[in-house]
Order: C-alpha cells, then sequence, then structure tokens
C-alpha cells in the first residue's frame, strides 16, 4: 500500500476530531496568537525523531535504526506569524537499568508535565504498552493524538485493527496513522495541531529553530555515525563532546572528544590502522558541512572516561541534567 493511496481513508480514524474548535477559534479572536510545546512521546525505534524532523523541515534529530539513540530532550520550534508550534523530541519510554537511563527517563518524565499536546507514537503492528506511561499520559488531562507510524510497511487491515487497539488504550485520545519517512498525513497532523493550540505568545524569539547549540548538534552527528557502524554495547558508551569549536570566516575548525567507558572500546572505535576513526570523522564532517553550509576541519580523540554512565558527575558535565 502506498502512503498516498491511504490518505483519502484516514479522516474516519481521525478518532473524535472536533472540527468547530476551529470555528469557535475563528469567531472569537482571529488574530490572536497561539503557541504551545508540542512533546512527542513513545517507545524506542518508533519513528519519533523522523517525526520530529519531518515536522520541522530540519535534521535536528540523529535517526538510526537503534533503540535509544535520542538522549536528550530536544526542541524544534516552527514559526508562523499567528503561531509557534515548540515540538519536542524525547528519549524512548524505557524501564532504567542505569543512571544515565534513569536521566533520559526523566527528561521524557518533564515531557508529559509541561505538554500543551502530546503525540504518542506508536510503530504500526506493535502493541508493546508501558503501563506506567500509558497511565500517566491518560490521567494528564493533555490533549493527546496517538500517531500510529509506519504505515507505507504496513497494510489496511493491520492499520485499522491498531487503530482499534489503541482506542481501548487511550479512549480520550484522537488516532492518526501517518508515515514519517514518506511524510504521508504530516499535512492533516499539522491542522489539527495548529487548531489545539492554546492561545499564548511565542515561548522562543520568532527566528530561533531550537533550544540546543551547534556544538550539542556537531556531537550528535558525530554520535549518529558510532551508531551506524558499530555494533553491540559500543554505541551505548559513547559520549562526545566538542572540546574546541572555532569558525574561521569560511572555515570551522572542530575538536571533538569521544568517551567510552573502557580501555577495549577505545581500540575498537579507532579500528585497525585508525580506519574505524577515520570514517567516523569523514562521514560525520561531511554532515556537518551540510547542516552548517560552511567548510569543516573535524578532528576526533578517543578517550577513557570509565563508567561515566553511572557516575552522576560525570553525567552533569556531559549535559544530561
Ligand atoms: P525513535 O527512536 O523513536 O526516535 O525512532 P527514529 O526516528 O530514530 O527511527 C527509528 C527507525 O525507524 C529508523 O530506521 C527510521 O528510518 C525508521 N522509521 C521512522 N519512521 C518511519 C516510517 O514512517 N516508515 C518506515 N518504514 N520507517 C520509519
Ligand atoms: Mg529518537
Amino acid at each position: 500500500m502506498s502512503p498516498t493511496s491511504y490518505l483519502c481513508s484516514i479522516p474516519q480514524y481521525f478518532v473524535g476530531a472536533k472540527v468547530d474548535i476551529f470555528f469557535i477559534f475563528a469567531k472569537k479572536n482571529f488574530m490572536a496568537h497561539k503557541a504551545g510545546y508540542v512533546n512527542i512521546l513513545g517507545n524506542p525505534n518508533v519513528g519519533k525523531s523522523t517525526l520530529m524532523n519531518a515536522l520541522v523541515g530540519e535534521k535536528l534529530s540523529i535517526i538510526t535504526s537503534k533503540a535509544q539513540t535520542t538522549r536528550h530532550r530536544i526542541l524544534g520550534i516552527v514559526n508562523g506569524e499567528e503561531f509557534q508550534i515548540v515540538y519536542s523530541d524525547t528519549p524512548g519510554l524505557l524501564n532504567p537499568t542505569y543512571k544515565l537511563q534513569e536521566r533520559m527517563m526523566s527528561f521524557a518524565n518533564t515531557a508529559i508535565q509541561d505538554a500543551d499536546i502530546i503525540l504518542y507514537v506508536c510503530e504500526v503492528g506493535n502493541r508493546d504498552v508501558m503501563e506506567d506511561y500509558i497511565e500517566k499520559i491518560q490521567n494528564s488531562d493533555i490533549p493527546l493524538i496517538v500517531i500510529i507510524n509506519k504505515i507505507d510497511v504496513s497494510n489496511t487491515n493491520i492499520v485499522e485493527a491498531d487503530v482499534e487497539f489503541w482506542k481501548k488504550q487511550f479512549p480520550k485520545a484522537e488516532i492518526l496513522p501517518v508515515s514519517a519517512l514518506h511524510k504521508a498525513n504530516l499535512d492533516i497532523l499539522i491542522q489539527r495541531l495548529t487548531e489545539l493550540l492554546p492561545e499564548s505568545p511565542p515561548y522562543f524569539p520568532k527566528d530561533e529553530l531550537t533550544d540546543k547549540s551547534m556544538r550539542f548538534f556537531v556531537s550528535e552527528i558525530i554520535r549518529e555515525k558510532i551508531f551506524l557502524f558499530y555494533q553491540k554495547e559500543i554505541p551505548y558508551s559513547v559520549q562526545v563532546v566538542i572540546d574546541s569549536y572555532k569558525e574561521e570566516n569560511a572555515l570551522i575548525r572542530i575538536s571533538a572528544f569521544i568517551f567510552v567507558e573502557r580501555e577495549t572500546q577505545k581500540a575498537i572505535i579507532i579500528g585497525h590502522q585508525g580506519n574505524g576513526l577515520k570514517k567516523v570523522g569523514t562521514t560525520a564532517r561531511q554532515d556537518i558541512e551540510d547542516f552548517t553550509g560552511k567548510k569543516v576541519f573535524l578532528e576526533t580523540f578517543v578517550k577513557v572516561r570509565k563508567n561515566w554512565r553511572a557516575n552522576t558527575k560525570d553525567l552533569n558535565a556531559f549535559g544530561y541534567e
């Protein structure tokens, strides 16, 4: 099934949509500014970051096929003359087994509390539920849209069965099947979000795209390459820190530390004759050049910081506060 062929049958699944809300707003104050946080939550790997990037129109969040790629809460801001949508991508919901994951889940918990609208993303055909979080979201009284993602790799019967399933899990929610990857039904989603946004002045200056710095995005691009090229525990043991970032006319000079937890991991990252690290550096540099629009000189150094994922001081220093 192509994503577009699905489009015409969507409105019937957009359960509970109150179209009259739009007209009420229109009558009340046509010029009132609307703004709010649209927080994206869901299990690992369901496509939360892909969805946020598609909605913002920029690759702010890194995306890989591995779970737990996103570790921070990342804001992506979309501005219009009369509205500001602050999207918030979050780490996938899980039961933490080490301190870094505890910090990751505290970002997700905050996102449940400060949302104006929650997008709960799930993957078509996958009904794994995290009971605790479902309960928290259900009890929050915040407008909720359940996004059934990846419909491009499914069929109508499965999608329909999923809609029924999620309706039971979240009786108050609206439900919308989409393909974030192919941008199918995102126009319907955006339309609905602008209707649901509360009246509010903007939260950020109107020319701002995100709350994160260029250093953060550079470190994330390098971390994405490590997620892509290394297996098993390696990606999860890595933290990237930008040691220096200097803009010189048309060139940006960047020096980055790649922290691992053990000497053996350092050797694996560097690889035979340094080829592993070279590949990370070259591919990351290309992406950073695309992201910044400038020529980039990137140096990377691998360092060992024993058990940093369990160390409160290290986690704070690495920005997981
Ligand atoms: P997150 O962990 O929830 O943030 O998920 P990501 O956005 O990192 O995506 C996880 C994987 O799912 C990546 O390989 C994406 O390319 C893939 N993915 C995301 N959205 C879609 C979609 O709509 N269709 C398909 N087929 N794959 C998708
Ligand atoms: Mg993610």
